[in-house]
């Protein structure tokens, strides 16, 4: 992509209106605009970055055995006046009627359309496990929106929900779902602790929010530090395997907490040597539950076992912030001068700088270079424009793509190319085709 043909509005000044990092970094490097109170919209950069987290979550997913489906943001009341919920909900509920006054909703959440979904197309043992998610925009009427993305009232939410036979059944799934979250926010570079969490109004008894740490952070959370220790990026969970999953969902979950009425910071730091204690604040990005048979009793979701008895399904939710991940990315990721993008997330690879536009020679080098990697399958932002040289360096350091390559009049007469990474800093002189192999093999790493 050429910036001359892209939409990057970016702003020298920070926003008066932005109380935290990330939401300064997504206004000043052109990710976002804000249309009303907690709504915004995703210009070109940021769609690109909401879309590959999409993406991770994605392969997680099916890697985990759950199937994508997609289903309205607007809902009728019958379904939510069915489960209690209507009533219960209050005014985090956007309502409103049709032309023919019906009541209508935009889905805060979505149990009592899957479990309608569910208690029309399924009967039999036979069809489950049955693990089904989409990725769509939610509404919450939050009586405080703020820091950006990071608390909207429209947001993108991932959702899952299971349907097993039995509890024991139905906890292998939420292990399952609990073991593909580790794995699918480490490929992010993010470090999300999985805390034992309230079950709240939804109900049930099994619950983990998972936290990454930020100073700006809502809720208080203690860990062990062997946790941030651990990369779950490469781990390879064999969900065929009961007791590896068992395993290894034990030694990640039983071992941290967050402060709430259940557990306070004595009890759970008791299990933790003294050396390895961290305490700090942390954004929910995740949250997973079991919760039974609420929805599925409420609502008439059966299924019938093999031996001819009937039961409600036992049931469990998973939700991902999607919109919201792309702020705590940046509240982990970034330094003074702008956002350090991990390159599994980044907008772009490489931004390439041509420090002289304009100049035959370092034009036509420029113009080589963006060729091959773009034929090398990396996503690059060709910055031709006309500024200045400082101009373009401090754009690209704000925008925070995983590396910079730079050709200006004096790497030109050497045919190389000045490649920087952004978040060591370091720069090499390396020629065309090294800076694509090089970066390449970075990106992949
Ligand atoms: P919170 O405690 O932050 O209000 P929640 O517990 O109400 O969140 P869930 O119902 O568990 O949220 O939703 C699943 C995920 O959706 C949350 O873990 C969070 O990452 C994200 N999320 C919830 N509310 C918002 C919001 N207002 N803006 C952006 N993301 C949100
Ligand atoms: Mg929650």
């Amino acid at each position: 992509m050429r910036l001359s043909a892209y939409f990057l509005p970016t702003l020298k000044e920070n926003p008066a209106d932005a109380q935290i990092v990330s939401h300064r970094l997504m206004l000043r490097s052109g990710m976002v605009r804000q249309c009303g109170s907690g709504i915004y919209t995703w210009l070109p950069a940021g769609l690109r970055v909401l879309k590959k987290i999409e993406n991770i979550i994605r392969e997680e997913q099916a890697a985990a055995g759950a199937l994508e489906v997609l289903m309205p943001t607007v809902q009728t009341a019958e379904l939510w006046k069915e489960s209690g919920r209507y009533d219960d909900y209050g005014a985090e509920m956007l309502r409103f009627k049709d032309r023919h006054d019906r009541e209508m909703l935009y889905g805060p959440t979505n149990e009592e359309m899957i479990t309608d979904i569910f208690r029309k197309n399924v009967g039999s043992y036979r069809q489950l496990p049955l693990n089904l998610y989409q990725i769509q925009w939610k509404f919450r009427d939050e009586i405080r929106p703020r820091f950006g993305v990071m608390r909207g009232r429209e947001f993108l939410m991932k959702d899952g929900y299971s349907f097993d036979i039995s509890k024991e059944a139905a906890e292998l799934t939420y292990k399952k779902n609990a073991l593909a979250y580790l794995k699918t926010f480490a490929r992010m570079g993010l470090t999300a602790i999985p805390t034992r969490a309230d079950t709240g109004p939804i109900g049930g008894d099994l619950s983990h929010e998972f936290l990454i740490l930020a100073e700006t952070g809502e809720s208080a959370v203690y860990f062990d530090s062997c946790f941030t220790e651990t990369d779950f990026s490469n781990f390879n969970v064999n969900y065929t395997d009961k007791a590896e999953i068992d395993r290894i969902f034990t030694q990640f979950t039983n071992i941290f907490a967050v402060t709430d009425e259940k557990y306070n910071e004595a009890e759970f730091f008791s299990a933790v040597p003294a050396e390895r204690r961290i305490q700090g604040r942390g954004v929910e990005v995740g949250h997973i539950f079991y919760f039974g048979t609420k929805y599925s009793s409420a609502l008439g979701a059966v299924v019938t076992l093999k031996d001819g008895e009937t039961i409600p399904a036992e049931m469990g939710s998973y939700g991902i912030g999607v919109s919201r991940l792309v702020g705590a990315i940046l509240e982990a990721h970034h330094d003074e001068q702008g956002a350090i993008w991990p390159a599994s997330v980044a907008p772009f690879h490489v931004n390439l700088l041509n420090l002289r536009q304009g100049a035959p020679e370092i034009d036509a080098l420029c113009e080589q270079l963006y060729e091959r990697f773009r034929n090398a399958g990396v996503d690059i932002l060709y910055d031709d424009s006309d500024e200045r040289a400082g101009a373009k360096f401090n754009r690209a350091d704000l925008s925070g793509f995983p590396f910079q390559a730079a050709i200006g009049p004096k790497s030109a007469e050497k045919k190389l190319v000045e490649v920087k990474d952004r978040k060591t800093g370091r720069v090499q002189e390396l020629s065309l085709d090294e800076t694509v192999n090089y970066v390449r093999h970075a990106i992949l790493s």
